[in-house]
């Protein structure tokens, strides 16, 4: 229901609770708008979409989703990554569009200084994330497990695909991001020039609202998921964000969320709670360096944002109550009036 609410606040309320909710794994058609929910890749996606061709972009859509999840998924037993997981140390004959996806987050690891890492499988495995049974791992096997975490033991040489011995990889922290531009492909392809994705948290607006104003996208308060630390205006943008309030559990009072620190094998810790990348065109990038730089924290992801040459901004939400926006969205950021956060603008 949350989730319901997000989705429709971040669509401007452009799409009545009733149209929105009867969707669920169904096209409806809402205020003009056709719009489907459906539960893949581990959550919940909302597509809308505005206008001839609306319909053709949906079911092409969601069909992409599935076809994407069939090759990328480390939980279904015959995709092509669970392929390369049963061969650890091996080259396994994938596709051309697995290799080019595992390739990208080998880019955006070397890019974040191992930041981002997909060879944090067995890691994430070992918190239990895979399996929903929750644990924490003892100190001799964190360390255990953090000699297995190393992107550059991994190569992709045209369709083969080979990890290092004992390894395994997690597509997670970038395969919506991707999910997300083969989505924006079908939707112009499809000739669609108004509509809104959220792949769990994954944002895409194409164009503007019908009325011709920006789409509204809700950047959530990591602490109250009835709040908002703020709206971001935005047209044909991606509005990507992770959060250790997305996925977790507790143990005596502590907290342990679902994006690890490839250093120590544990959940990051780096005083950021919320990171959410903006890109106008590239929702694979987005994804990968939402999930480093929440790795990363603040000080090591604004030089990354400043040096990196790779044309992106930010919205970064402390444990200590700051909000930095980067400079080149702040126009388009809105904050929460009367919300207890410091905003601030990095330049
Ligand atoms: P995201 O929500 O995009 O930040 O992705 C989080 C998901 O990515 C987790 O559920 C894991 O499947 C995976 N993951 C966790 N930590 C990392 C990491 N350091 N690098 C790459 N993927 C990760
Ligand atoms: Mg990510």
């Amino acid at each position: 229901m949350r989730r319901i609410f997000a989705w429709l606040f971040a669509a401007g309320m452009a799409l009545s609770l009733a149209g929105c909710a009867s969707g669920a794994g169904g096209t409806s058609a809402s205020a003009g708008a056709q719009t489907t929910q459906l539960f893949a890749m581990d959550t919940v996606m909302n597509l809308s979409a505005y206008g001839s061709g609306a319909k053709t972009a949906l079911k092409n859509s969601e069909a992409e989703i599935t076809r994407l999840e069939d090759l990328l998924s480390r939980t279904k037993s015959t995709s092509e990554v669970s392929a390369i997981n049963r061969n650890p140390g091996r080259a396994v004959k994938v596709s051309a569009e697995t290799a080019a996806v595992i390739q990208k987050a080998l880019h955006y690891s070397a890019v974040t200084n191992g930041a981002f890492d997909i060879t944090i499988a067995p890691v994430v495995s070992a918190w239990g994330f895979t399996t929903s049974k929750y644990q924490i791992p003892s100190a001799a096997e964190l360390a255990g497990l953090m000699k297995k975490v190393d992107y550059t033991k991994v190569s992709v040489s045209g369709n083969t695909v080979t990890t290092g011995p004992g390894q395994s990889i997690d597509l997670g922290g970038i395969a919506k991001g991707y999910a997300s531009d083969r989505i924006a492909s079908l939707y112009k392809k499809a000739g669609v020039t108004s509509g809104m994705i959220s792949l769990g948290g994954n944002v895409w607006v194409r164009g503007k609202k019908p009325d011709g104003s920006n789409w509204r996208v809700a950047i959530q308060d990591p602490h109250d998921a009835d709040k908002y630390v703020g709206i971001l205006k935005l047209s044909d943008a991606f509005a990507i964000t992770s959060g250790g309030y997305q996925r977790y559990f507790e143990k005596n009072g502590k907290r342990y969320h679902h994006i690890m620190d490839p250093s120590t094998a544990a959940p990051a810790e780096s005083g950021l709670i919320s990171v959410t990348i903006v890109s106008s065109d590239n929702g694979t990038m987005c994804d990968a360096l939402s999930t480093a730089v929440f790795v990363m924290g603040e000080k090591k992801g604004l030089a990354l944002w400043r040096n990196s040459g790779l044309d992106f901004d930010m919205i970064l939400v402390t444990s200590g109550g700051k909000v930095l926006i980067t400079k080149g969205i702040s126009s388009r950021f809105e904050k929460e009036t009367g919300s207890a956060y410091e905003y601030e603008v990095v330049r």
